[in-house]
């Protein structure tokens, strides 16, 4: 959100800048998705909902976990809210205890830690590295468990990384979660339909049935069905969760949008083929991009993995100096380099948690990926 506003505030001061830092679809919200919130407005659903969201939409949440995550669930068990994030931090406000701990692995989505400390909560962050594909170890995870250990926190797919985890790979960590049956699994699947290159997006629950008594999934109508602004979200988990983050919703936002509740019954129950067609066409962008990137000295790129990120290092750009006489010293500099000198908006990754890293979003235009990427291509090149 704050890159957002440093790239509009260039803009409107006449810099031409290509924005890499974007974190939602570029696509429009398909057509029968927008036509069912115009029928939502004239059939008068515009009144307050149940504080958990509509038992129509409930039930179509249920569905949708059934037949794209082979989930059984029933509408008791899910609540909707405002945005998956409005999901995750009720899930947190209504279980930590001042000093709980919970296990974030970074690479993470920036909001994670803040939204444990908002709530008094200890965020234990888990160095993640390359070398393991970005991607939380069972050792790893062994090693942060704490008595005090509430939650562990995944994201697959990932941001900003793009990491999918295999059935395999969950089925692991699953193992280490039976010893410690004091531990709590929120699973984010935000980005499930953008896996790419061969790889699928698998549940976590899926791979970890043992731990269904206490784990909550997390996913949304936003990215899928490019509905960023209707902010629908939901949690899917055991009902004395689900009817604690019910309840606190009741008290903050009483309840999701209804029209937006209605548009999303006809994103998960309608056709299937605009988050198919949104992943193809993001998957084209990121093969571009990593291919264009390639060509940039000093910037480590690799094949786009799943989300609408690359992060690639840029450990080969650190000790170098710019035109202007700059040495780089941190991924930071070369976020400052990027947009000063190439009118190039990325983000770097000391806000995710793991340097010398950039995170360059290809939810853009091709357009706009070429033009970036030259600049980028070119800057580096200007570095001696
Ligand atoms: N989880 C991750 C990993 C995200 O990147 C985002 C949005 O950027 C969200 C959750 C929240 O999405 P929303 O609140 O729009 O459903």
């Amino acid at each position: 959100m704050a890159a957002k506003a440093l790239v509009d505030k260039l803009r409107a001061d006449g810099r031409d800048i290509v924005d890499f830092t974007i974190g939602e679809p570029d696509l429009n919200t398909p057509d029968h998705i927008v036509e069912a919130a115009i029928a939502a407005l004239r059939n008068g659903e515009t009144k307050y909902t149940g504080s958990n969201g509509t038992p129509a939409l409930r039930r179509a949440i249920a569905e949708k976990l059934a037949r794209d995550n082979h989930l059984s669930f029933a509408p008791e068990n899910v609540v909707v809210g405002s945005g998956g994030k409005h999901i995750i931090f009720h899930a947190l406000a209504v279980t930590l205890n001042a000093g709980d701990e919970v296990i974030i692995h970074a690479p993470y989505w920036v909001s994670y830690p803040h939204m444990v400390v908002v709530n008094d909560g200890v965020p234990v962050i888990v160095q993640g590295s390359e070398a393991d594909g970005f991607k939380l170890t069972p050792a790893a995870l062994e090693a942060a468990i704490t008595p005090r250990t509430k939650w562990l926190i995944l994201n697959s797919p990932n941001n900003p990384t793009g990491a999918v985890y295999t059935a395999e790979e969950l089925a692991a960590l699953g193992a280490v979660l039976q010893r410690h049956p004091h531990v709590w699994v929120m699973s984010d699947e935000i980005y499930e339909h953008f896996a790419y290159g061969g790889a699928r997006h698998v549940s976590a629950l899926e791979a970890m049935p043992g731990v269904a008594d206490r784990c909550l999934i997390v996913n949304g109508a936003s990215k899928g069905y490019c509905m960023t602004g209707f902010r629908i979200g939901f949690g899917a988990g055991p009902v004395k969760l689900i009817n604690a983050i019910s309840k606190l919703i009741s008290q903050t936002t009483t309840c999701p949008s209804a029209i937006s509740q209605a548009a999303a019954i006809a994103a998960f129950l309608g056709t299937q083929e605009a988050p198919r067609e949104a992943a193809r066409v993001f998957a084209a962008r990121g093969r571009l991009m990593a291919e264009l990137l390639s060509r940039a000295q000093g910037v480590a790129v690799h094949a786009p993995r799943g989300a609408f990120y690359l992060y690639p290092s840029v450990a080969g750009l650190l000790g170098k100096t710019t035109p202007a006489g700059v040495v780089l010293d941190t991924d930071q500099d070369v976020v400052r380099y990027f947009i000063e000198a190439a009118g190039v908006a990325t983000l770097d990754g000391s806000v995710y948690g793991v340097s010398p890293y950039l995170r360059l979003s290809f939810a853009t235009s091709e357009q706009q990926i070429r033009e970036g990427c030259r600049r980028i291509v070119e800057a580096c090149a200007a570095l001696s």
